[in-house]
């Protein structure tokens, strides 16, 4: 290719409404371009990249057994009305009518279609276990689309489905799935950590996601530093770091607390630590329909810690999306200020934090302004109804396996893999003959990749103040060559041209960057960083003259000077072993 006809599409500075540093080097090189909210087409250079992840993925989920379908982006609605989810999702779905007038959507997953594809073409228990998989256009009408391809509405996904006879078939194809993603997340070279989603307690997980570890990432994961525990921060468990102490229980005492209300400023006031302290927090209950209700619910946490929304919600009796009691209701409801709410006496069903429930004379809300309890414990007038786990797990917390220390970090969720089990199978009537004649739902299993997103995160973890610096299996070329000054000599452009044409002998993707007259030798060397081409040839009268070219390695920067007697069989040994050491 030669970068007098391609389509470099490189932007000088930082478009103003890219945030993270992927969405601004993928717009800079040239690798995408915005065409509405959440929508992007991608240029040749990006579409190139986009090619070579898809082709990894594709030879590991081949090499894994699973097989390569394609189904419809638009589906009808009548699938997703027998799964119940037409009225379960919201407007992430993006429904459409024909001219007719039927409902149709676009795809933001499979199940449905997979599902009806399967009921109707597989029918004995013989033909199990099976996966099916495309890699395809989804669309997903986000609430908040940004940072790029990282959270678009229309984007790339391999989407994978697997069916059993049984749960030990399942448990067998999801474990090859996780070796499956493992394989894939190491040939693309990213740190990444595979961890529980589905449920923090251990053993039990039937969902993993896979998060390319980077400070840019939407999701907070915690893991043992030995790498054994591993979960979303949202439903991360973990010992508290500080634990409650055993001590003699003393009398309690009403005392004047005056304006102080927060936390901060009651443990000033009393010259006590945080954990020494019980928060109370009010939020709605759900009513048997499932609907918000007035009735308030009590959740108790110790003062250093924070609520965890994910694991609150999930409680039953509390209403999801969880919504904090306005200070009006719990005046009517309670007599009592939101900064002088305490367990004592107060007649709501009350959820104990883990944090809570060991703690020994304690410093609460009394539940009248302007004063607090200190040396309260637990007794018949200051008790709680249930125990629960509701916090976050934070730094230095445990690990409940084996008391190893947590680290938590941020992650991007490239992939989930996930057991249904007969959710789908069940609502929609997929079953298969199992060895005596009769007819059982089948088992299944889904498994996601965000390729486009994937291509961001490689540039998260993959990049210096100049720009991109590609993994050679999916740089978009192995090599550039840039001539530099050919109007000085003649021999610049024979020299890039002999030995562009070699590379290409050798089966390297090459580009030879001959725009001379018009571009600065500047342009094209800074250009050639930002699109991160690993290995880069310059050729220039100045080295010429030397009968050498300068070569330059992307990402360690270290330039070194090649005879052009030894370029071929520096070309042969370092940039195809470069490249075939990535395969
Ligand atoms: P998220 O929590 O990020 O919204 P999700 O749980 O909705 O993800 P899945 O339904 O499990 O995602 O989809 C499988 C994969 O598709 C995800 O792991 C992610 O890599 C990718 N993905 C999901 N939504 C988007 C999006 N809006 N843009 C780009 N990739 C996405
Ligand atoms: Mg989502």
């Amino acid at each position: 290719m030669r970068s007098s006809k391609y389509l470099l599409a490189t932007i000088k500075e930082s478009p103003a409404d890219a945030e993270i540093i992927s969405h601004k080097l993928m717009l800079r090189a040239g690798l995408i371009r915005k065409l509405a909210s959440g929508l992007y087409s991608w240029l040749p250079l990006g579409n190139k990249v986009l090619r070579k992840i898809t082709s990894i993925v594709r030879e590991e989920m081949d090499k894994s057994g699973a097989m390569e379908v394609s189904m419809p982006i638009v589906q009808p609605a009548e699938l997703w009305q027998e799964s119940k989810r037409w009225s379960q999702m919201g407007p992430e779905l993006l429904r459409i009518q024909d001219r007719h007038k039927r409902d149709f959507c676009l795809g933001p997953t499979h199940e449905e279609v997979i599902t009806d594809l399967v009921r109707n073409d597989y029918s004995s228990y013989k033909q199990l276990p099976a996966i099916l998989y495309q890699i395809q256009t989804k669309f997903r009408d986000e609430r908040r689309p940004r940072f790029g391809v990282m959270r678009s509405r229309e984007f790339i996904m391999k989407d994978a489905y697997s069916f059993h006879i049984n749960q030990e078939s399942l448990d067998e194809s999801y474990k090859v799935m996780h070796t499956t993603y493992c394989n894939i997340f190491t040939r693309l070279g990213l740190n990444f950590r595979s961890v529980a989603a589905d449920s923090g307690s251990i053993g039990g997980s039937i969902s993993h996601e896979f998060h390319a570890l980077a400070d840019s990432g939407e999701d907070e994961i915690v893991f043992g530093k030995d790498g054994k525990y591993a979960a979303n921060a949202e439903l991360a468990e973990g010992n508290l770091r500080i634990p409650n102490k055993k001590e003699d229980k003393k009398d309690y005492q009403l005392v004047d607390t005056g304006t102080a209300v927060t936390i901060e400023e009651i443990t000033n006031l009393l010259k006590i630590d945080s954990n020494k302290t019980i928060k109370t927090l009010l939020v709605h209950s759900e009513d048997e329909e499932g609907n918000v209700s007035d009735k308030l619910v009590a959740l108790l946490l110790r003062g250093d810690q924070e609520l965890n929304i994910t694991k609150t919600e999930k409680l039953k009796g509390i209403f999801s999306p969880l919504k904090f009691a306005s200070s009006q209701l719990i005046e009517e409801q309670t007599g009592a200020s939101i900064g002088s709410l305490g367990p004592q006496n107060l007649a709501i069903y009350k959820f104990a934090d883990l944090s809570v429930e060991g703690l020994c004379n304690f410093v609460c809300g009394a539940n009248e302004a302007g004063k607090h309890f200190i040396n309260m414990n637990w007794s018949d007038d200051c008790s709680y109804d249930e125990v629960a786990d509701i916090r976050k797990v934070t730094e230095g917390d445990t690990s409940l396996l084996d008391s190893s220390p947590l680290e938590i970090k941020r992650g991007i969720e490239v992939g989930h893999i996930f057991q249904l089990g007969t959710k789908y199978s069940e609502s929609m009537n997929a079953s298969v003959l199992d060895k005596n004649g009769k007819a059982t739902p089948i088992q299944m299993g889904c498994y996601g990749i965000g390729i486009t997103r994937l291509m961001a995160a490689c540039i998260e973890q993959s990049h210096d103040d100049r720009g991109i610096i590609w993994p050679s299996n999916i740089a978009p070329f192995q090599l550039i060559i840039i001539q530099i000054d050919s109007q000085k000599s003649a021999d610049v452009e024979t020299m890039s041209e002999s030995m562009y044409a070699s590379a290409l002998n050798f089966g390297i993707e090459t580009i030879l960057d001959d725009r001379d007259k018009k571009t600065s030798p500047g342009v094209k060397l800074n250009e050639s960083e930002l699109i991160g081409i690993p290995h880069r040839i310059v050729v220039s009268p100045r080295t010429l003259e030397r009968k050498s070219v300068e070569y330059t390695d992307r990402r360690t920067g270290e330039k070194s000077e090649l005879n052009i007697e030894d370029v071929e069989g520096f070309l042969k040994k370092v940039v195809m072993a470069d490249k075939t050491s990535h395969l």
